[in-house]
């Protein structure tokens, strides 16, 4: 067995939200009894983390030292199986001796517990039958925390980005599909079965919206996620009803990516339906998300967040008439695309209130 004693796996004591990194690391990493000793054990106590942003194209990664980032890379995914996958996670901590622990984010579903990845979109492989985290904490000899990729960006901004001092935030990530996550009173807050978090999947059209990959119709992300927007391009591609888009990708459907839809929503009128659309499914969702919440600030991450400008009017339209709070939250970007690895690296250096503990290298 892979996860070590009962003790390991028990939540320690909670730190307090603003306590400094070291204090934390202290309280969270008591030296076990029989503790490891290997060539890659440089410096058991140090502060420094591992971060792993496991992604469709690359693997990116940052150390992190007391909340810095030190060093940082990537290396490209391989799609030649879940060993492949597996052997550049543990190339990439081989070269990072000094980590004492290592977070890894990944998309879609996962048992933090078993420390399996359920479901990976985008990186062919046999997942759901391997024991991911176990089997990366032996190859690197070090305690290994698996963490939702949206997640881990809303962490990583809680803990050191956008959010770093808010109570109340809400962090959406605007990619392929919409994530998201709240803080609340400075903790990031997982819900029941730590399944909360999916902006995305808020219903915004579910009478005659598109359906969505989650098996319901008109989510957020069927108007305003990446694939959703490029999906739509293409069919004004086809159907010639957006002629500067064409041009773009040279008569291309598949080739639209959702980057040319908002950038060219300057001079195309079907390209600026689609971001006004968008905008006002954002605007719609984070309003109802306001009201709730009162959130002090929205942070937008992922790789169509670059877009938000061409977003913000109509969003900011769709905020101030829905919204019935007095204050409005500030909406900032975190468009840096490390933003996963540091919030990965943040889990690893201590993993948020209620989540288990890291899984620890067989023979502890
Ligand atoms: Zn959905």
């Amino acid at each position: 067995m892979t996860q070590g004693g009962p003790q390991a796996r028990t939540r320690p004591q909670q730190a307090q939200a603003r306590t400094r990194p070291q204090e934390a690391q202290a309280r969270m990493w008591p030296q076990e009894p029989h503790a490891r000793t290997g060539p890659q054990e440089v410096e058991p106590r140090s502060g420094t983390v591992l971060g792993l942003d496991l992604g469709g194209t690359s693997i990116k990664w940052v150390t992190l030292t007391d909340g810095q980032v030190t060093r940082k890379g990537r290396v490209p995914t391989p799609h030649s199986g879940v060993d492949d996958v597996l052997r550049a996670l543990a190339d990439v901590a081989a070269q990072v001796p000094e980590a004492r622990a290592i977070g890894v984010a990944a998309a879609g579903a996962l048992d933090p517990v078993a420390g399996r990845l359920l479901v990976v979109p985008n990186i062919a492989g046999e997942w759901s039958t391997r024991a991911v985290g176990p089997e990366l904490a032996d190859a690197t000899g070090r305690p290994v925390n698996l963490a939702n990729d949206a997640r881990a960006f809303a962490y990583g901004q809680l803990r050191h980005g956008a959010a770093a001092g808010a109570l109340d935030a809400i962090f959406v990530t605007l990619g392929t599909g919409i994530g998201g996550a709240i803080a609340s009173d400075g903790q990031l807050r997982m819900g029941l079965a730590r399944r909360g978090g999916e902006i995305g999947h808020m219903p915004i059209e579910p009478v005659d919206g598109r359906k969505c990959g989650c098996g319901s119709v008109g989510c957020l992300e069927t108007i305003a996620g990446g694939r959703a927007l490029a999906e739509m391009g293409a069919d004004l591609v086809r159907t010639g009803a957006a002629p500067a888009l064409a041009a773009a990708v040279g008569g291309q459907p598949e080739a639209v990516e959702p980057a040319d839809v908002v950038r060219l929503a300057a001079v195309d009128p079907a390209c600026a339906r689609l971001v006004a659309r968008a905008g006002h499914a954002l605007g719609i969702a984070l309003a109802g998300l306001t009201n709730a919440l009162a959130p002090e600030v929205i942070v937008v991450g992922g790789g169509v967040a670059a877009g938000l400008p061409a977003f913000r009017p109509h969003l900011d339209e769709v905020m101030s008439r829905y919204t019935v709070l007095v204050e409005t939250p500030r909406i900032v970007t975190a468009v840096d695309g490390f933003a996963g690895a540091v919030g990965a690296a943040a889990w690893a250096a201590e993993p948020p209130s209620g989540y288990p503990a890291p899984i620890q290298p067989s023979g502890h």
